[in-house]
This record gives C-alpha cells, structure tokens and sequence, in this order.
C-alpha cells in the first residue's frame, strides 16, 4: 500500500513504540504516587516534557498534556472564553477551522459568545488586515490555525501574533498539522497558547500538548484531581507522553531534511498531474503550503469515487467531498475558498510522509491519471445528477 494520507494520521514510527513499550507492563506507576514507581514514572514524564517543549522553543512548565488536538483545541478556546467573559464576549476566528475549533467556536455562540469568522479568501490566506478590522473593545480571543488540515495552507501567524498583542487580546493557534513539518517557535509566531497532537507526527494516537504561555490564565472545562496544573485533571498516560515526546524529539533532528525530501516529492507529483490530466487544479496557495500537502481539484469528477478507485490500486488518499456518507456537504474549507459545490466535490487530497518514495511518484501520477478517465467516461457530475 502507499499512504497518502499523513493529515489524517501518521504511522507510528517504530522507535517511537520501542520508547513507549516499556511503560505499559514493567514501568506503569502512577506518576503521582511517592514510591520508586511512581518517581521513575514522574521523571520520564518531565524529560519528554522538555522534548515537547524543545521542539516548538516553549519551556518545559508551558506544556500541558493533554487527549489530543481536539482536547487541547476546546481547552484553549473555551477556557479563554469562560475565564475573561466578564471582560468580553467576542472572539474573533477563520472560515477554514478544523472542527475542534469550528464546532467549539459555534457552541460558544450558542452560548453568548459573539464569533466572526475571517474569510481565508480564494488562495486560502487570512487577510491581516481583515483580522485588524474585526477586532473590537469586546475581543478577548483569536484563534487562527497555524496550517490548514485539507489545503495545506500556512496563515500568518506572527504578523496576527503581533496584532493580537498590541490589543492585549489572547492569542491560540491550532498548529497540529504544522507541528513537526515546518519550523515552530511559540516566541517567533506570538502565541499565547499552541495545540500539538502526537498521531500527526508518528506518534500515537490519544494524547497531544497545549502550550500556554507563562502567565495566560484558563478556566478548567474539566474537573479532578489537579493534574497538570488543574488545566487537565486526570492520571498522566505515561507512555502516551513518552510516545509524543519520542515523536517531538525525531521530527526536530530530522526536520529540515525531511521538510526538503517531502517538498521535492510533493512538487513532482503537482508538476506531473497537472501537466498529465485534463482539467486538473491546484486548490490552495502555490507556495504558503505545507511541504507534505497537495489538494487537488478535477472537473466533472467525484471525489469519493476517486479516492475509492485508488484504493484499488492500492492507494489511501482523501477528499473534502462525502456523497454518498451521512455528509452531503462539500468540505467547508473548498466551499471558503470561493469554489461551486459542483467542482468543491472534485477534489483529491494527497498527503506524504518521510517513508513515501520518489519511486512511487510515477505509479501515483499514472493511477490518478487512469482513474480520472475512468470516471470521466463512466459517469460524470453524478452528485449534480443525483440533486
Ligand atoms: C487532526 C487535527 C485535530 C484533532 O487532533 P486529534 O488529536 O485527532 O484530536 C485538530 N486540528 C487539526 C488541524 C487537525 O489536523
């Protein structure tokens, strides 16, 4: 099989279960506890503390251990939300969240909360200048992604950054698909608070960090034994933390390079399929994309269709469009985009990884090229027949 699907989720890398083993069976202490175990336990967590920390320049007491993106993402929203409501109630976002922070945000206007949506425009970009315009006396939070789950695009977050700290307004960026693939520094992007997630970053599945800088207060959403500092109650999954901090430790020896082979692979593939098929576009900027992120778009097609018949072929791919699921809707973020629903259902989302090979690339390109004549033939626009 080639996976092309890193965006959903990454292997775990084998070494990275070769750290975490040890601590299901031989070393599981309660990292709370006083004896040995639990000392051993309460050490090893602190050293992949600083691992997580290293990896996006935070200190080691800014990471709090959290389930996972979507944990981390409600933690930094709602507890910004809940603990500064007194001072305002609006909160300032984009139209191309991923749904930890979209459905977040849309719970929180359920709940008397004010939330505008920054529209990421055709190539996928938040307009600083929208963002400068939209903030109010009432602002108390942005959240803006650090780089786009389907599209791949990377938004401005240190320019944001600076805006949002000019207006003292709390600032939190969704940077799990970012984390591990591009340079991340918390002090050169101007956050406040950062959500990471191990199983983007082969790692695994089920724990993640958020980084709140020193000094940011959050109201706990969740209550208990005053782990993590309160903000995240709940006995320490020990080798899930060992797991992530592994997983930090590999993406930043090996950041650059894999960033370089990742992109070369990733630019051959566009070149090749935009040139090889008819009608074949490129959603999302050309350039301000991650280096493993390609979204493509292809006339008269059906994305699932697609996806399906390279899955023959031995292919895991993904698109934003769901016909034939309990999703009837194209992606949010290609309909953003300014796209029909039409064409939004066409596309093809292709995202690499360090263990993909540049071998692969011609059997990738012919088995798209193969499946989209297929499809044009057999029946095309059937999800605009099907309305
Ligand atoms: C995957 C993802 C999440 C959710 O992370 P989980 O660890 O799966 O909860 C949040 N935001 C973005 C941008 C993601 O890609």
């Amino acid at each position: 099989m080639i996976y092309l699907d890193h965006s959903a989720t990454s292997p775990v890398d084998p070494k990275v279960f070769k750290a975490m083993e040890p601590y299901f069976v031989d070393s599981f202490g309660n990292a709370s506890t006083l004896y040995s175990l639990g000392r051993e336990a309460r050490k090893v967590m602190e050293e992949n503390r600083k691992m997580v920390a290293s990896l996006i320049g935070a200190n080691p007491d800014e990471i709090i251990f959290t389930s996972g993106g979507t944990e981390s993402d409600n933690i930094a929203i709602k507890g910004t939300a809940y603990r500064l409501k007194d001072k305002g109630n609006h909160i300032i976002t984009s139209n191309i969240e991923h749904p930890a922070v979209d459905e977040t945000c849309k719970y929180l206007e359920k709940k008397g909360f004010n939330v505008t949506y920054l529209s990421a425009g055709e190539d996928g970009i938040v307009s600083v200048s929208d963002l400068q315009d939209a903030i109010t006396d009432e602002t108390i939070l942005i959240t803006i992604m650090h780089a786009n789950n389907e599209i791949g695009t990377i938004q401005p977050i240190n320019e944001i950054g600076e805006i949002a700290r000019e207006h003292k307004i709390i600032f939190h960026t969704d940077a799990v698909q970012s984390v591990g693939k591009i340079p991340v520094d918390v002090n050169q992007l101007n956050v406040d608070m950062l959500s990471l997630s191990a199983h983007k970053l082969y790692g695994p599945k089920g724990i993640g960090a958020l980084y709140v800088k020193r000094g940011v207060r959050l109201e706990p959403i969740l209550h208990g034994g005053g782990h993590e500092k309160g903000i995240r109650p709940g006995t320490e999954n020990v080798a899930g933390i060992v797991g992530l901090g592994k997983a930090c430790q590999i993406a930043k020896e090996n950041l650059e390079e894999t960033e370089q082979y990742v992109t070369s692979i990733r630019d051959e593939i566009i070149e090749k399929v935009l040139s090889e098929v008819e009608q074949s576009y490129l959603n999302g900027h050309s350039t301000k994309r991650l280096p493993n992120n390609i979204n493509f778009r292809f006339k008269s097609i059906e994305g699932e269709s697609l996806v399906l018949h390279l899955d023959a072929k031995g292919i895991a791919s993904s698109t934003g469009s769901a016909c034939s699921s309990k999703k009837l809707e194209p992606s949010h973020v290609l309909l953003a985009l300014g796209l029909e629903e039409v064409d939004a259902h066409g596309s093809l989302r292709l995202t690499l990884g360090k263990e993909n090979k540049k071998e692969e690339i011609d059997y990738i390109v012919k088995s798209i090229k193969d499946a989209v004549e297929t499809l044009r033939k057999l029946s095309p626009l059937w999800c605009q027949v099907e309305q």
